[in-house]
């Protein structure tokens, strides 16, 4: 059997922290995915492939934020209120007439052009109209309801960087900005294994020390929610030959491979060893919990992540080691895991050089604010320690300990997919 690659024993037997194996990927990593031009209401979920440049200044005009009466400023008392004379009516799809507007007010709906000489705009519930006249009230600032052009995106200004994994909002700005499609990266298409002697599929019967296979539809679900195609490649026995066979066999057919189990030190974990042999193991032990055995490596030039067999790990891996090679693969900007500020309502004890996450469900205070509660069992493989949950508190590397009332960042389930 292959030597592990000389990488590992670059870092020894000591764990890589997160942040480590993300640099190392970074560096490995290339965007796969080749690029496709899609119309805008198929591209929600897909990440750009290039800038997308303002064709037209949005908006394109100075036009009304309000339904009221446009006006100049010069024409208006010191001291409010003016009265002025009415001329015009300019409704949104109309364009603003030529006409000088010298000490008249005019007419102006929501989103109608304003008249070009016009620097204030009334909202039509702070004036009076009678006979004609309208009368506006002083203490209004200079420019005030009026949207002037370009205040949302100039023309030919980046309205969306390439790299951002596209929302509803994203979409409409391109709308906005008169884009009609998009160049969009393809999806990647992610091959999907569970190891383990143990597995059977949920609908078969179970004998004695076999369980049912959770993990790939935990990973499937993951993945397809991170807006890739996901191959369903079945369960993998832990036999060193035929895990080394699916493994060789299935790099090159697809962006990424991902496996569940057997990266461990048991003597029935024969995953990293069979990456080594037909092809190179980049990282294998990462500084997390629950999660601590991680493997990345490349067969043929095709990525493939190692999880742990252990659901939790199986989730929380997947959130920060599986979502950023994702990123990487499809040229996709991650912007930094959102987390907040929260009150803890439980004692925890932890090792210092790990990050570890604790499962937690929030309860309403009194006050109107949030207190973590652990859940009740911290077992790697209590499933129902995830479905009972709203969220992880983070517990930094260094840190040792977290008393009751202290603050610890939570990130809700909710962000993370
Ligand atoms: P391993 O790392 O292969 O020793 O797996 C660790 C634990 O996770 C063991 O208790 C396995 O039975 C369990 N496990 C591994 N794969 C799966 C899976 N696909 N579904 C549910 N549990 C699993
Ligand atoms: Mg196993």
């Amino acid at each position: 059997m292959a030597q592990l690659s000389e990488d590992v024993f670059a870092f020894g037997e000591s764990l890589m922290s997160v942040d480590e194996a993300l640099a190392v990927m970074a560096e490995r990593v290339r965007p796969t995915a080749g690029v496709e031009t899609l119309p805008l209401a198929q591209a929600d979920g897909r990440v750009l492939a290039e800038d997308l440049r303002a064709a037209v200044a949005l908006p394109l005009f100075d036009n009304s934020a309000v339904d009221g009466y446009a006006a100049r400023s010069v024409d208006l008392l010191a001291e409010g209120p003016t009265l002025l004379p009415l001329s015009g009516r300019i409704a949104a799809g109309q364009p603003a007439p030529d006409a000088p507007m010298a000490g008249c007010a005019v007419r102006v709906l929501t989103g109608a052009p304003a008249p070009p000489e016009a620097d204030i705009i009334f909202m039509q519930e702070d004036v009076t109209v009678a006979d004609g006249c309208v009368s506006l009230p002083g203490g209004l600032k200079l420019g005030a309801n009026l949207r002037r052009a370009g205040e949302d995106v100039s023309a030919g200004a980046v309205a969306l960087p390439a790299g951002r994994r596209l929302r509803p909002q994203d979409l409409a700005l391109a709308a906005a900005v008169g884009a009609p499609r998009l160049s969009v990266r393809r999806p990647l298409r992610v091959g999907l294994f569970s190891t383990g002697n143990e597995l059977r599929e949920p609908g078969e019967p179970l004998s004695a020390a076999q369980i049912y296979d959770s993990n790939r539809t935990l990973l499937g679900g993951l993945l397809r929610r991170m807006g890739v195609e996901v191959c369903d490649l079945g369960r993998l026995r832990d036999d060193p030959a035929s895990l080394r066979s699916a493994l060789a066999e299935a790099a090159g057919r697809y962006d990424l491979l991902v496996t569940s189990g057997g990266v461990s030190v048991g003597d029935e974990d024969h995953v990293r060893a069979a990456i080594a042999a037909v092809g190179s193991l980049v990282f294998w032990r990462l500084a997390i919990k629950p999660g601590r055995p991680v493997a990345m490596g490349v067969i043929g030039g095709t990525p493939l992540i190692g999880l742990p067999g252990n659901p939790v790990a199986v989730f929380i891996t997947s959130a920060y080691v599986l979502r950023p090679l994702i990123a990487q693969l499809r040229g996709e900007i991650l912007e930094p895991l959102a987390s907040f500020p929260m009150r803890v309502g439980f004692a925890y004890k932890k090792k210092k050089g790990r990050r570890e996450f604790v499962r937690a469900s929030l309860r309403r205070d009194a006050g109107g604010g949030f207190t973590a509660i652990k859940h009740p069992q911290e077992g790697a493989a209590i499933l129902t320690s995830l479905t009972e949950t709203a969220g992880l508190i983070e517990l930094a590397e260094d840190q040792l300990s977290v008393e009751p009332g202290e603050t610890s960042p939570f990130i809700p389930y909710a962000l993370l997919w």
